[in-house]
């Protein structure tokens, strides 16, 4: 099907543009799937274009031209006001469980998958307009998603890639005047991103609950979906010894354990997502669909980032436990593929096992531990219950720990963080019988390359979109190049890594993008 003249629009010209020259690379292995899987649909243009955002490192990565990424081609291409030539947009359906309760079809109502290209490494990678306009399942929405929400997804792909936490990237935000009706009137802009595959949970739950036809073979659709996902991303599962002839239950597995270790990276940086849908949960593994996610500021389990979310059914401390409810429903969905009970429940279970084992990895990352001793589990919860009883700051506390350990354990900085004094100073005498003969030069370097001095906290997303609204989008690139590089000091740029102000916690993200 060919929908592009329903949607072009007579004030913006439709003409093919490349992207890496003369010879562009597109392919389209999920439209191979078969028409079942997407509508056809072409992208809705946006007048009068800029660019808001651009990440050269994803460009570099994709092998883009950094010519044709300055282009006024880019621009239209990546808008969604010309199609690339070779690409070849769809919208995928998928269904999914929205905050416990089975919501049905949902789908790309406003993400368009442009093809794969293959980055500088070799690997595919999937490229998506998302707030391209209108498609088969956009519902009551309309298609578009505004210029705030998509700061503050292009920002957090970015930063969380740079922490080394698997996510979707972002290339670039697009940005239109074109009004956008939400709680209030506002912009519209169009993030393009980036991933090996935006396969959810909720695409093997769609095609897991479809009625069957009765002709063909049953769930065909759900088999070459999986064969497809084995086969472009886990080929392991074909030759699985724990799972020999069931590579559903082998594909299961890997899920749950990529799933696990997503995870156990998002409570150790402190991440909150705020939407864990099952249609927001990855296959891969990756973190996906950036909406009223937080990272946190002062340490406290139990919060709600999202302000929508009034019982708390995506609470920070909850995110693990989400995560494996959102597999059991994966498992389901793959149940009729993967047949064995026992065999769906055996590859549950490592989920319990690889989670656990993940977080307590990288605390003891996050601590510049070079061994592992049983009583580090200990040494860990008792902080935890400190930070959060005096509502110290995550980042900051991190940060200072790692710089206290050079100091030969003479500066007051972390200590100063809490209100109960002598409890964090049996904790920092504790710590420090316990990193006992480590060089604490190494070890402080060591932690300072875990544990972030820059993370995208609200208020600074808050203070690039407010200057963004008045067309200023050098904060973006501030913040970009700053988390970038999370690591790293930046001389000049403390007031990035400082405690958020006052103003910051009346911040209400709700779902609304
Ligand atoms: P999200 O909460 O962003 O993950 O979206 C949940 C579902 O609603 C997905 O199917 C989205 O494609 C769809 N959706 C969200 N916002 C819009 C919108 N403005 N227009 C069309 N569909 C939307
Ligand atoms: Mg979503």
């Amino acid at each position: 099907m060919n929908a592009f003249k329903d949607f072009s629009d007579p004030l913006v010209e439709t003409r093919p543009v490349s992207a890496k020259g003369s010879s562009p690379d597109w392919e389209h292995s999920f439209a191979a799937l078969g028409s079942a899987f997407f509508s056809e649909i072409a992208p809705q243009p946006m007048a009068a274009p800029y660019w808001v955002g651009r990440s050269a490192s994803v460009a570099r990565d994709l092998g883009l031209s950094q010519a044709w990424f300055q282009s006024d081609d880019a621009l239209q291409g990546l808008t969604g006001n010309t199609v690339l030539t070779g690409t070849r947009p769809l919208a995928s359906v998928y269904s999914g469980h929205q905050f416990g309760v089975w919501a049905g079809q949902l789908g790309d109502g406003r993400a368009l998958l442009l093809g794969d290209l293959a980055d500088v490494r070799g690997q595919r990678q999937e490229v998506q307009l998302k707030g391209a306009g209108l498609t088969p399942y956009s519902r009551m929405g309309d298609g578009r998603a505004v210029l705030r929400s998509s700061i503050r997804e292009f920002l957090c792909s970015e930063a969380m890639h740079a922490l080394g936490i698997p996510t979707s990237r972002a290339l670039c935000i697009t940005g239109s005047d074109v009004g956008v009706r939400r709680e209030t009137m506002e912009t519209a802009a169009v993030v393009t991103r980036v991933a090996p595959s935006f396969i959810r949970f909720g695409h093997f739950e769609h095609f897991s609950n479809q009625e069957q036809d009765g002709e063909g073979p049953p769930h065909r659709e759900l088999r070459l979906l999986a064969d497809h996902v084995i086969g472009q991303h886990y080929p392991e599962c074909l030759m699985c010894e724990t799972f020999p002839g069931n590579p559903y239950a082998a594909l299961l597995q890997r899920i749950s354990e990529r799933t696990a270790r997503l995870m156990a990276h998002w409570q150790a940086v402190g991440f909150c997502h705020g939407v864990m849908n099952t249609d927001n949960m990855s296959a891969l593994g990756l973190t996906l669909d950036y909406g009223p996610f937080q990272f946190l500021d002062a340490f406290d389990p139990s919060h709600i980032c999202n302000h929508s979310d009034s019982q708390g059914r995506y609470a920070f401390n909850r995110q693990p436990h989400v995560a494996y409810w959102n597999l059991h429903c994966l498992a389901q969905a793959l149940m009729p593929l993967i047949r064995e009970q026992e065999q769906a429940i055996a590859a549950l279970e490592s989920y319990k096992v690889v989670f656990p084992a993940a977080l307590q990895q990288h605390m003891c990352a996050k601590l510049g531990l070079t061994d592992a001793r049983p009583l580090d589990a200990d040494l860990i919860e008792v902080l935890l219950q400190m930070l959060a009883r005096d509502h110290v700051d995550y980042t900051i506390f991190w940060r200072r720990l790692s710089h206290w350990v050079a100091a030969m354990h003479t500066n007051n900085s972390v200590r100063d963080l809490f209100i109960d004094r002598p409890s964090i100073e049996a904790w920092l005498l504790r710590f420090e019988q316990r990193l006992g003969a480590q060089d604490p030069v190494r070890t402080s370097r060591t932690m300072l390359r875990t544990n972030p001095k820059f993370v995208l906290r609200n208020h600074l997303a808050q203070t690039a979109i407010q200057q963004a609204h008045a067309r200023d989008f050098s904060e973006v690139a501030t913040l970009l190049s700053l988390l970038e590089s999370p690591f790293d000091e930046h001389r000049g740029y403390d007031a990035y890594a400082s405690f958020p102000p006052s103003w910051a916690s009346s911040l209400e993200i709700s779902c609304s993008s």
